[in-house]
């Protein structure tokens, strides 16, 4: 069963639950935000079902709140920080804001980032750079789990590794590539699992190396493991943002048997760009508008109403979630209001939030 709740009455709630576990009120905000834009634009994975593990996190010491993140290089181009395990909620905006800054200035900037917890939708730090007409490319690993198996191995050794490329179009919203180098997202398994659902062929296997369409294996011990996207290609794109993410920004790499920890770190590589500096302005729009139109005319394939572009399907969705409610299914309801008695909030206030009162 599912409950419908307003963006504006679950972020009320949620922020509640993160202002009980210690943050600012500033902080709670900005989590409950962003988790709830990632249920606006449909990522559920990514929503109000992190909180629970995020409180756990916290009473475990591996999350803390009210931190920002510590610089240990800045030259304007080249910027290295140090997440200090923060809200990736509010460390990821700060950081993001002073890449930005900075490409806005010298025409680029990578930053490095390490030691963050969880970064959430990794889209959300793209539509920063995006809104500000930058290009916005990133690479990120996942301390927390090993959950993916490496192509052609039967174990899982790494995390779901996401990458995110985001560009400004002329006239139109951004070109927003987001996704985990997983077949499929680790959250959108938790969501299927509660939901009693099985998965399509091709993204798990069993504890045997046997393919199954059993979520359990990825969310219940005994663990079998996910695949990458696309066979050897999303294996190397996983890989590549190990060693960017994780390696080069010194947040650190997975090489563990297993944790039990609750916390997700995440380390994430990331190029700004000012596209107007490069001095190619003009070619940029006009090419980029005659390949869109060019793309968009391809005859619509069975089952497709029509060709889309990576950022369109989150934009419809957001529509249609804030005209109707996010959904959220019991399970994971019911893990929100128990993170709640954890932090000795009561959970009548939780509901009343949730239910705009
Ligand atoms: P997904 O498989 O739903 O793919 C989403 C991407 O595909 C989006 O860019 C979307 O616009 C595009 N897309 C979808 N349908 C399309 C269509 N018909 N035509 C054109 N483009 C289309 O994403 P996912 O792998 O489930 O990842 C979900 C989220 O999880 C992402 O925001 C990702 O950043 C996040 N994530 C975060 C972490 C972390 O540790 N912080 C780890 C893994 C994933």
């Amino acid at each position: 069963m599912e409950t419908f709740f307003t963006a504006q009455a679950l972020t009320r709630a949620i922020e509640a639950i993160v202002a009980a576990g210690g943050s600012e009120p500033a902080e709670a905000r900005l989590v409950a935000d962003n988790l709830v834009t990632a249920n606006l634009l449909g990522h559920d994975s990514h929503g109000v079902g992190m909180i629970p593990r995020y409180i756990d996190a916290v009473l475990e010491g591996g999350l803390l709140p009210n931190q920002h993140p510590k610089a240990t290089l800045d030259t304007g181009t080249l910027l290295a920080l140090d997440g200090c395990k923060g809200y990736g909620q509010s460390i990821g905006r700060e950081a993001m804001q002073m890449a930005i800054e900075r490409a806005k200035h010298s025409g680029c900037c990578i930053m490095t980032l390490g030691n963050s917890h969880h970064l959430g939708r990794i889209g959300h730090w793209a539509e920063m750079a995006v809104a500000e007409g930058l290009v916005s490319i990133h690479f990120v690993n996942v301390i927390s789990h090993a959950r993916v198996a490496p192509h052609g191995g039967r174990d899982a050794r790494f995390g779901t590794n996401p990458c995110c490329i985001g560009v400004p179009l002329p006239g139109e919203p951004p070109f927003l590539l987001d996704y985990a180098t997983s077949a499929v997202a680790q959250g959108k398994l938790r969501v299927a699992h509660n939901k009693g659902e099985k998965v399509p062929p091709g993204r798990l296997i069993d504890p045997e190396g046997n393919p199954t369409t059993d979520p359990r294996y990825a969310v219940v011990p005994p663990f079998g493991a996910m695949l990458a996207f696309g066979e050897h290609k999303g294996y190397g794109m996983a890989i590549a943002s190990e060693l960017l993410g994780g390696a080069l920004t010194g947040g650190g790499t997975w090489h563990y048997e297993e944790s039990s920890k609750q916390r997700v770190l995440n380390g994430m590589f990331t190029i700004v760009l000012d596209p107007r500096q490069l001095g190619t302005a003009a070619a940029f729009e006009r090419e980029a508008r005659l390949f869109l139109d060019w793309l968009r005319k391809s005859r619509p394939a069975p089952g497709f109403d029509r060709v889309r572009i990576a950022g369109e399907p989150e934009r419809e969705m957001r529509e249609r979630r804030s005209r109707d409610g996010i959904p959220v299914d019991e399970a994971t309801w019911n893990e929100i209001v128990t993170a709640a008695d954890k932090l000795e909030l009561a959970r009548s206030r939780v509901e009343a939030l949730a239910r705009g009162e």
